[in-house]
């Protein structure tokens, strides 16, 4: 880093718990570095009971801009001022926006995964997709995709709490989007879910199935479910390459890992903090060391 902290230096950062593996503050301070915007970013580890106190720092300290990721993405929203209608619908926060005094909070974990779609060259706008998961990453993918026009969404999970969870939520999405959203048991009958295969253009696995320890398997049932129209998306950067992504590239489908959607959420956050484009090619490069 060749940044020289100044009196004038800004501060960023991400709130979480545990957030010190987090590439966050090298892309960002990297971007503002890149853009002229004299500002750093770091993350702190923060206590349950210290979030309250953490939101009031962004206040008083003039943060730039801020991230929030696990456990606290729920936890922010009591402290915040306005939600965008995504962070809204999604029920979770992963960047505060400090605007005309006030803090926003925005969800960018969904535009980035809509906007990775374009480097998969799949366009879903008026066409079907599969999701396998029901937790924080695929409610922020389903609420922004479903906001962007994606006509179907076929959501499957196991029959556990996120399960009984997001029905609510996904019924919400859809009254305030049109989208027609379905939430089936993965354990349910298999054609089922195949039926929902056949009509989509785009399968997403945002499980957990894939990363340790569950690294040689795969939250689809079956990989002969694959068809050759089908791209297939694994929101898991760690490993590069799950199995699901292993078995759908052997069969020759598009396939994308989840480091596309965390790149781009952060350039979405970049950009609702400063109105600059993030330099994707001087961060990208980053995501891959
Ligand atoms: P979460 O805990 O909110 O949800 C976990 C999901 O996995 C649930 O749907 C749960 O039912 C499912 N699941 C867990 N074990 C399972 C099993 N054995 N069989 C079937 N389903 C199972 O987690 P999250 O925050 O939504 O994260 C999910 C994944 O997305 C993680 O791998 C995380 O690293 C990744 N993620 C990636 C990005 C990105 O930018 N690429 C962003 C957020 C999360």
């Amino acid at each position: 880093m060749t940044a020289i902290i100044t009196g004038h230096t800004r501060l960023a950062g991400l709130l979480g718990n545990p957030t010190r593996h987090s590439i966050s503050p090298e892309m960002h301070t990297t971007a503002f570095e890149k853009t002229g915007i004299d500002a750093v970013y770091l993350s702190f580890d923060i206590k349950e009971n210290e979030v309250a106190d953490a939101i009031s720092a962004i206040r008083t300290l003039s943060f730039i801009g801020a991230n929030v990721t696990m456990p606290y993405k729920m936890a922010v929203i009591p402290h915040l001022d306005q939600l965008t209608p995504a962070a809204k619908l999604i029920g979770a926060v992963n960047t505060i926006v400090p605007k005309n005094g006030k803090l926003e909070g925005h969800n960018t974990d969904g535009i980035g995964f809509m906007r990775s779609l374009a480097d998969l060259e799949v366009d879903p706008i008026g066409k079907q997709l599969t999701i396998l998961g029901a937790g924080g990453a695929s409610t922020a993918i389903i609420a922004q995709a479903a906001l962007d026009g994606v006509k179907t969404i076929h959501v499957f999970n196991r029959k556990d709490h996120f399960y009984d969870q997001i029905h609510e939520k996904l019924a919400k999405i859809a009254q305030a989007t049109g989208c027609d959203i379905a939430l089936y048991d993965l354990a349910g009958p298999q054609q089922q879910l195949a039926d929902s295969l056949a009509a989509s253009c785009l399968l997403v696995n945002a499980t957990r199935v894939g990363m340790a320890p569950a690294l040689a398997e795969m939250a689809l049932p079956e990989e002969t479910l694959l068809h050759p129209d089908l791209a297939v998306y694994d929101v898991i950067y760690e490993p590069r390459q799950t199995h699901l992504l292993k078995v759908a590239s052997e069969r020759g489908l598009k396939t994308a890992n989840g480091l596309g959607m965390l790149l781009y959420q952060g350039a979405a956050a970049f950009e609702a903090w400063t109105g600059k484009e993030m330099p994707l090619a001087a961060v990208r490069p980053l995501l891959n060391n």
